[in-house]
């Protein structure tokens, strides 16, 4: 399988010109690529100039609403994404989680619609710095994971991409130690298999994200099953993105 680089833009930036120019600049690197498959979620707004301009890179979203239509101001239906060339959505980002009070009933209805759309959720977990210094990490990923996947189908579990984004290590310059990144792997492959069966733990895959930059980004494909990265910072510095596509086509 290619490994996933997914590009999460957040709120930036703030003109079609400036995104223009990030993708214009990315145009090269991801002409012919084997081995990674380069997904950008940008601001919504700009999903129609990433297909002219990228038309190689994957369509991403980083949100969705859980209705397909109707009197929900303001709001974005996974089915209009789908419509729009999307194949995948981010889900649960902690910035949505914390900022934006989304909590993990609402996160598993959007997981559901994005199944529902035919494209694939790309579920972000991860524990606060707190959670990490009084050792409950594996605690709030179970709860997340158990009340995110609520009711999930087995054979749709399988197409569900799970992001592991420590909250902490997040836009911090402070990446999560390998190790760490390793153990919440397995613990997420052993959790899906408890719950479902080893087969769909298997197909489930699993990113990194947090900090992640052309430098530290081998640190984490070392004798790791980790099948991509999900990166903010970095991924809006296109020198910077276009580094990291080589050195994971590279591998
Ligand atoms: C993110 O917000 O999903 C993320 C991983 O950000 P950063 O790479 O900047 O830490």
């Amino acid at each position: 399988m290619k490994k996933l680089l997914v590009a999460n833009w957040k709120c930036n930036p703030t003109s079609q010109k400036e995104s223009k120019a990030i993708l214009s600049a990315l145009k090269k690197n991801i002409k012919q690529l084997r081995k990674v498959e380069v997904v950008i979620a940008p601001p919504f707004v700009y999903l129609a100039q990433l297909g002219k301009v990228l038309p190689k890179a994957k369509k991403g979203a980083q949100n969705c609403f859980w209705a397909d239509k109707g009197s929900y101001t303001g709001e974005i239906s996974a089915k209009m994404l789908k419509d729009m060339g999307c194949h995948y959505v981010i889900i649960g980002h902690s910035e949505r989680r914390n900022i934006l009070e989304e909590g993990d009933r609402v996160i598993n209805k959007k997981i559901k619609k994005v199944l529902e759309a035919k494209m694939r959720p790309i579920l972000c977990i991860g524990e606060e710095k707190e959670d990490k210094h009084k050792g409950r990490t594996f605690k709030v990923l179970e709860r997340q994971l158990r009340e995110d996947l609520k009711d999930i189908k087995k054979k749709d579990l399988a197409k569900i991409i799970i992001a592991y984004e420590p909250v902490w290590a997040i836009g911090q310059g402070t990446p999560c130690e390998e190790n760490q990144v390793m153990t919440v792997a397995l613990f997420i492959k052993k959790t899906i298999t408890r719950w479902a069966n080893k087969k769909t733990a298997e197909q489930i895959a699993i990113l990194y994200g947090g900090s992640v930059d052309s430098e530290n980004l081998l640190n984490y494909t070392k004798g790791l099953a980790l099948d991509g990265f999900l990166v903010g910072g970095s991924s809006l510095r296109p020198k910077e993105f276009a580094k990291m596509i080589k050195i994971l086509e590279g591998l």
